[in-house]
C-alpha cells in the first residue's frame, strides 16, 4: 500500500531531496525512509509530471513502475541554464546582450533575434548555454515557489565601482536558499573608480568566498560594456557545469518548464518553454498545469522552425489552449484522453490544495502540528526588519535558540518592508515571513493571502523569540 519516500524517489527518478522540497512546501517535514500513503504518492507523482495509472487504492506502485527510470545509460550531457542576478544598474541586461553575441554561429545561422524569455550560446568547442532572459530576482522566486528549479547557475552581477548593495545580497540569498552555485561577475571594470578587490572581500562578509580567499566560488572581471572578459566567463560556466555534471535523458517524452508565456492576436497562446528532460517534438500531446494543448509549432530564439527541442532548449511553442503561468510544467502524454485525466487530476488536486491551505500553509502553527510527529526538526523563518541591527540581533538570538534536535533556519534576514520577493521565497522555503518593525506592502499581502504564507508582525524582539521558542518546543519529540 505504502511507498517510502526513497522509493518513490527511485520510480520516478526524482532526487529525493526534491520530493523532500516539495512536500515540505505541501506543509510536511519528511526524510528519506518515511512512508506515503497512496493519495499522498500519487499527488506528488502526478506534480513532478508522472502519469499515475490506479486501478485499484494499492496500485500506486504499479503504475509508477509503468515509468521511464532513467538510468546511466540513457543520461547525457545537457548545456548548464543560468541566471543573472544582481543589484539594479549593475549591468544584467548590458552582461545578457553582451553574451548573446558571444554565439559562434550566429553568423551563418541568423543571430539571436527574438526575445523569447531565454537563449542559448554555442562557443567554439560546440558546448553550449542557456541564459534565462528575464533578469532579476521575481521571476527566479516565482518559479521557485511553483518548486520549479530551472536555474543550475546563478551568475551574480556586481559593479566594481558600485560593490554589494541590498538586491546583490538578496541574490545571494536565494541563490544559497536553492542550493544554486554562484559564478561572481565583477561587471564594469572600465570604468574609473574599479576596485575589484573591495567587491571580494564585501562578498566575503555575506558567506560568498571566492579561491582567492580559500573558497570555491569562481570570479570573473568583465566589462558588458567593452565586451570583455566574456569569454572566460563563459568557460568559468562550462567548468562549474562540468562539476555539477549536469545530465539529462533526450530519448524519453519531454518534461518543459514554463518560463514566460502571452496570448498573441493571431497565434494564439505562445509560450516559451524550457526543456528539462526528454525530447519535446511537434505534434505532441500536453499537459501544462491544468491544461491541455498538441504542440503546432516550435521556434527557437533565432526564429528557426524546429521539429523538436531536447534537455536544456528553450523553444517558444504554439497549441496550448489556455495561457499558463511561469513556472508551470509541461508533460507530454500519450494521447488525448490520458492528458484530459491528467489535467482533471491536477484541477482537483489543486482545488483540494487551495480549500485546505490556511490549515497547510506556512503558518507557524500549522507547521508546528506537523513537526511534532516527524523527526527532521528545521524550522525555516524569513525575517525582515526596519534596521540591519534588528535583524542581526534576532538572528543572534535565534541562532542560540538551537539545540540538537530543533533549530530556526534563517532563509533570509534582510532590512525593509516585506515585499512580494520575500514572500515568494518563503513560500518556495515554506517558512513563515517575521515582520520586525516593518510592514508588508499591498502586493505581499495579497500574494501571501494567496500562496497561503503567514506574516507575523512584531515590534518587541523578545515577543519574537518568546514565541518561536514556543514553537520549537512543540517541534521536539515528546520524551518516554
Ligand atoms: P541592470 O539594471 O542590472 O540590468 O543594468 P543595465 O544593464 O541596465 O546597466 C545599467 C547601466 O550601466 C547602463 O547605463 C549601462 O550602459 C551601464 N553599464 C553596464 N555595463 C557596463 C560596463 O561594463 N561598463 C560601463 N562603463 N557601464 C556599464
Amino acid at each position: 500500500e505504502n511507498i517510502t519516500v526513497q522509493e518513490l524517489s527511485n520510480r520516478m527518478a526524482v532526487r529525493v531531496a526534491d520530493i523532500i522540497k516539495f512536500m515540505m512546501r505541501q506543509g510536511q517535514m519528511m526524510k528519506q525512509s518515511d512512508e506515503l500513503d497512496a493519495d499522498t504518492a500519487e499527488l506528488i507523482a502526478t506534480e513532478f509530471g508522472h502519469t499515475v495509472k490506479r486501478v485499484a487504492e494499492s496500485d500506486v506502485e504499479e503504475g509508477l513502475a509503468g515509468d521511464i527510470v532513467d538510468s546511466d545509460e540513457n543520461l547525457e550531457p545537457r548545456p548548464p541554464v543560468v541566471t543573472i542576478m544582481g543589484h539594479v544598474d549593475h549591468g544584467k541586461t548590458s552582461l545578457l546582450d553582451a553574451l548573446r553575441q558571444t554565439d559562434v554561429v550566429s553568423g551563418e545561422a541568423g543571430g539571436i533575434t527574438q526575445h523569447i524569455g531565454a537563449y542559448q550560446v554555442r562557443v567554439a568547442s560546440g558546448q553550449r548555454v542557456t541564459f534565462l532572459d528575464t533578469p532579476g530576482h521575481a521571476a527566479f522566486s516565482a518559479m521557485r515557489a511553483r518548486g520549479a528549479q530551472v536555474t543550475d547557475i546563478v551568475v551574480l552581477v556586481v559593479a566594481a565601482d558600485d560593490g554589494v548593495m541590498p538586491q546583490t545580497v538578496e541574490a545571494i540569498q536565494h541563490a544559497k536558499a536553492s542550493g544554486v552555485p554562484i559564478i561572481v561577475a565583477i561587471n564594469k571594470m572600465d570604468k574609473q573608480g574599479a576596485n575589484p578587490d573591495k567587491v571580494l572581500s564585501e562578498l566575503t562578509q555575506h558567506e560568498v568566498i571566492v579561491e582567492q580567499f580559500g573558497g570555491d566560488v569562481q570570479v570573473v572581471k568583465v566589462s558588458a560594456l567593452k565586451k570583455e572578459g566574456l569569454e572566460e566567463l563563459v568557460e568559468q560556466i562550462l567548468l562549474q557545469a562540468e562539476v555539477l555534471n549536469l545530465r539529462a535523458n533526450p530519448d524519453r517524452p519531454a518534461e518543459a518548464v514554463v518560463i514566460e508565456s502571452k496570448l498573441d492576436k493571431g497565434r494564439g497562446t505562445v509560450a516559451t518553454v524550457l526543456v528539462q528532460m526528454g525530447t519535446l517534438k511537434r505534434g505532441d500531446i500536453v499537459v501544462v498545469g491544468a491544461q491541455i494543448g498538441r504542440i503546432r509549432a516550435i521556434t527557437n530564439e533565432r526564429g528557426q522552425q524546429l521539429q523538436n527541442a531536447g534537455p536544456s532548449e528553450p523553444v517558444e511553442i504554439m497549441g496550448l489552449e489556455g495561457v499558463p503561468e511561469p513556472g508551470n510544467v509541461l508533460n507530454v502524454v500519450e494521447n488525448e484522453n490520458r492528458a484530459r485525466e491528467v489535467a482533471d487530476y491536477r484541477a482537483r488536486a489543486k482545488k483540494q490544495r487551495t480549500t485546505g491551505i490556511k490549515s497547510t500553509g506556512t503558518s507557524l502553527e500549522s507547521m508546528m502540528a506537523k513537526f511534532k510527529d516527524s523527526t527532521a526538526k528545521e524550522l525555516p523563518i524569513l525575517i525582515k526588519a526596519d534596521v540591519q541591527g534588528s535583524a542581526e540581533a534576532i538572528v543572534g538570538s535565534l541562532e542560540k535558540l538551537a539545540h540538537e534536535e530543533v533549530r530556526a533556519r534563517v532563509v533570509l534576514s534582510g532590512v525593509g518592508a516585506i515585499n512580494e520577493s520575500d514572500v515568494q521565497l518563503a513560500k518556495g522555503s515554506g517558512a513563515p515571513v517575521i515582520g520586525f518593525n516593518v510592514r508588508a506592502s499591498k502586493e505581499a499581502r495579497d500574494l501571501a493571502e494567496r500562496e497561503g504564507v503567514e506574516i507575523r508582525y512584531y515590534n518587541i524582539i523578545y515577543d519574537l523569540i518568546d514565541d518561536i521558542k514556543g514553537v520549537m518546543s512543540g517541534m521536539l519529540a515528546p520524551l518516554n
